[in-house]
């Protein structure tokens, strides 16, 4: 009762937190339970005093009532059983029999996305990278969540929410679509080698990296286990260094921002190796945005979200600002890549609830940013031939300067060249369709 009025139900989160914590931090999760919740048991060692005092034969009750009672406890669990075709055991109605069954349930789901993951990262990679000169000694590479690009004013957007973008020297795609309208889809599609129509969770970019003489610093706020996210740590997990904010899932309803990561990413910038990529992963523009900016905005349009969502992208805009800031400072030789890992489309437009929402079937589910600055651009400039997230690895490489005989080189994807095959994206249900066919979303900004 204490842990629960204190800290809720046992949800993943929890398990999590219990599970991976320090016998300081266990210290410290105790004391933040005020002592007059312990009160709280009071109530239930007097009930269990009274219960135990009970003669039972003395009961002058029929069978009727004990069978009524047995009913009432088990109803829930008949109904699940008839609904979902399966009898999960304690799935009965009352609250500490679902806090019991939360609680084991989330401590088995927990194991088995530690043994995945450990299982996954074993796995050896293909990779077998020839020697090739790199431009930079430093790539930093962020992973932007959740971002439109018509909402970026560096994309012509009608606020200034994007200062640092807007008037830095790079190159900015303009025709860039992600390779899926939902995290985990895009990004394993992006950062890991696809084949026969399967992405080899081995064969990722920083997997590449390493082979290719790289030091890896993954840093993340986004969630290191969980049915979303585990697929992605697995990638992460591989790096040299790794720090999630997060142990459990991205914690939708948590305010932790971005520039959190900033202490950890300045000491992987300033260790001297010879050659480093940097991966940041943000949870950027997640809806909901108000949660993402801590419902503070300072551009009204539509409504409260969508006002907390162009301000979303100012505080990555910043964030990317304070990057370049450090890279810099380095002295070293450097080049910065961001982009989305997809879009939103609107719900409720024109309304006081008009928010942006995962979806599939807009364009605007899959137009994200893609930006690269670097310590030598001298000019703006753009790239408007359609590329995609699907082709993220040649890109990368070329980026990089990474030559492997599974990556497709024969486009030159940081040019203006046409590339072939840069229409395709996933959808929800994994089919694949031609961007190009998808609507607009109509709604307008
Ligand atoms: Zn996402």
């Amino acid at each position: 009762m204490p842990m629960a009025l204190t800290y809720g139900e046992p949800d993943f989160n929890a398990v999590v937190n219990i599970y991976q914590a320090s016998v300081q931090e266990s210290g410290e999760f105790l004391k933040a339970i005020p002592w007059f919740y312990s009160l709280s048991i009071l109530p239930g060692i007097l009930l269990t005093i009274t219960a135990l005092s009970f003669k039972i034969e003395k009961l002058k009750y029929s069978r009727c009532y004990v069978l009524i009672i047995i009913v009432y406890f088990c109803a829930p669990g008949i109904k699940s059983y008839f609904k979902y075709g399966n009898l999960s055991e304690f799935n009965i109605g009352l609250p500490i029999f679902r806090a019991s069954n939360e609680a084991v349930e989330n401590y088995r789901q927990v194991l088995a996305d530690q043994t995945l993951l450990r299982q996954q990262v074993a796995v050896v990679d293909s990779w077998d990278p020839k020697p090739r000169a790199t431009a930079y000694q430093l790539y930093i590479l962020v992973i932007g969540e959740s971002v439109r690009s018509d909402y970026l004013q560096a994309y012509g957007f009608k606020a200034d929410n994007t200062a640092f973008m807007s008037s830095s020297f790079g190159v900015i795609f303009s025709n860039y679509i992600s390779a899926a309208s939902s995290t985990m889809t895009s990004l394993l599609n992006s950062l890991t080698l696809g084949r026969n129509g399967q992405h080899e969770t081995n064969n990722n970019i920083i997997t590449l990296a390493k082979k290719s003489g790289f030091a890896t610093y993954w840093y993340s706020n986004q969630g290191l286990l969980g049915s979303g996210e585990t697929p992605v740590s697995i990638i992460a997990m591989n790096a040299d260094k790794n720090i999630f904010l997060k142990k459990g899932d991205y914690q939708e309803d948590s305010y932790i921002p971005d520039s959190n990561m900033l202490a950890g990413i300045r000491d992987g910038i300033n260790e001297k190796r010879p050659l480093k990529l940097v991966i940041i992963h943000l949870i950027g523009s997640h809806p909901r945005a108000c949660t993402r900016t801590n419902n503070k905005y300072s551009f009204f349009s539509q409504s409260k979200e969508i006002s907390c969502y162009i301000e979303s992208i100012n505080q990555t805009d910043k964030l990317l600002s304070d990057i370049a800031g450090m890279a810099k400072a380095s002295g070293e030789r450097w080049s910065m890549m961001y982009f989305a890992d997809h879009g939103l489309s609107f719900e409720n437009s024109d309304t006081s609830y008009a928010r942006l929402h995962h979806d599939d079937r807009f364009k605007q589910n899959y137009t994200v940013p893609m930006f690269i600055t670097s310590s030598d651009s001298r000019e703006n400039k753009v790239i408007d031939q359609p590329r995609s997230g699907l082709h993220f690895l040649s890109l990368f490489t070329q980026w990089t300067g990474i030559k492997d005989r599974l990556i497709d080189d024969t486009c030159d994807m940081l040019s203006n060249a046409r590339c072939e095959n840069q229409d395709t994206v996933i959808k929800f249900n994994l089919e694949r369709a031609a961007f190009s066919s998808l609507p607009e979303d109509v709604a307008a900004h």
